[in-house]
């Protein structure tokens, strides 16, 4: 088998039919034993507790080609417990972890012609989901689940590359205290939808989002955690039950005690404190981190000191060296590295 013929530097970030995709059935109380499929498609009843009442958690996670032709991922552990603890949230079966780290696996060699090639910029991204198939008219968890796995190979997320982004406050809520803000489940997508289109038509690149209770906490925006950097260069991290918990930050907290040694402070962050601050980021798996130059509040307008031409020093150095790390060409902490091929 050789590599896919696609022009590997420009291929956007969009959905491609790959080769195979992962399935494991939860009936009976039990999970079936998993299996590889070519068939694209899910069948479901009308009723299915997916479509009628939203039971759906999902995972991003991405595998890279190294410069000496090995595929690698990025520490897939963390996923396979962030989708446990999810499913567990809305009342579905979760999927054991083990299994969860084996299938992406499996994934990834059955499309290894899919993984984009070392230096193209591009990965190969996947995407865990499971979803309520069984039958639901009461308001009920479903008795019957899909766990799936599928690979696309996709290019940078913003078009820009790391150029700074300008972004909006919503007046929309993302997630309610005590609600499903630290859930990784497509009701919280759907519902940032409307907020997110308003935010795209008025030519922002994301929405930033306050906390539900008070409207005066920064949490994150649709699908990416805020990160900060202060007057004194300390990193910023806004704490707060209804954020995601983003892996990407969590491994950016630790590139910045243990390979920039800076000091990061993480606690609730007042929207207000943010002008005083010199550098704001957005972290998440599909756009890694991506600089913020400007946020807009109705009014208020907050031009960061390190403007809209290229990323702050602090968020350029976490970026490099994440990225360098997820490349292979930095050295990685003990196990974040997880070799498939
Ligand atoms: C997935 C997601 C993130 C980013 O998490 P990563 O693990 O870094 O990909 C941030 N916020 C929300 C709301 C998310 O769904």
């Amino acid at each position: 088998m050789a590599k896919k013929d696609l022009d590997w530097g420009n291929i956007g970030f969009q959905y491609r039919v790959t080769d195979k995709r992962y399935v494991s059935e939860w009936k009976g109380g039990e999970w079936d034993e998993g299996r590889l499929t070519d068939d694209p498609n899910v069948v479901l009843n009308e009723s299915a507790g997916i479509l009628q009442y939203c039971q759906q958690v999902f995972e991003g996670l991405k595998a890279y080609t190294w410069e000496d032709g090995s595929i690698v991922c990025f520490r897939p552990d963390m996923n396979a417990e962030r989708i446990f603890n999810s499913a567990k949230r809305m009342e579905m079966p979760p999927f054991p972890k083990e299994r969860f780290v084996r299938a992406v696996e499996e994934v990834v060699r059955a499309n290894a012609d899919w993984v984009p090639p070392f230096g193209s910029g591009a990965t190969l991204y996947l995407r865990p989901y499971e979803f309520a198939t069984g039958v639901v008219i009461g308001v009920k968890p479903a008795d019957e689940y899909q766990f799936r796995i599928f690979a696309t190979p996709v290019g940078p997320y913003y078009k820009g590359g790391a150029t700074p982004i300008s972004i909006i406050v919503s007046d929309f809520d993302r997630a309610a205290p005590h609600g499903t803000g630290a859930v990784k489940a497509g009701l919280n997508y759907a519902m940032s939808l409307h907020s997110s289109v308003l935010a795209h038509t008025a030519g922002y690149a994301e929405n930033l989002y306050l906390d539900a209770a008070s409207r005066s906490y920064v949490e994150e925006t649709g699908g990416s955690n805020a990160i900060f950097v202060d007057g004194e260069g300390t990193l910023v991290i806004p704490k707060s039950d209804s954020i995601l918990p983003s892996i990407t930050r969590r491994s950016i907290v630790y590139v910045a005690e243990h390979y920039l040694h800076l000091k990061v402070d993480e606690r609730p962050v007042l929207f207000d404190e943010v002008k005083g601050f010199k550098e704001c980021g957005l972290c998440g798996t599909a756009a890694v981190l991506s600089p913020v130059g400007r946020i807009v509040n109705h009014d208020e307008v907050i031009n960061f000191p390190s403007g809209m031409e290229k990323a702050g020093k602090v968020m350029g150095e976490l970026y490099n060296t994440l990225t360098g790390i997820q490349s292979g060409k930095i050295e990685a902490p003990e196990g974040w590295i997880h070799v498939i091929r």
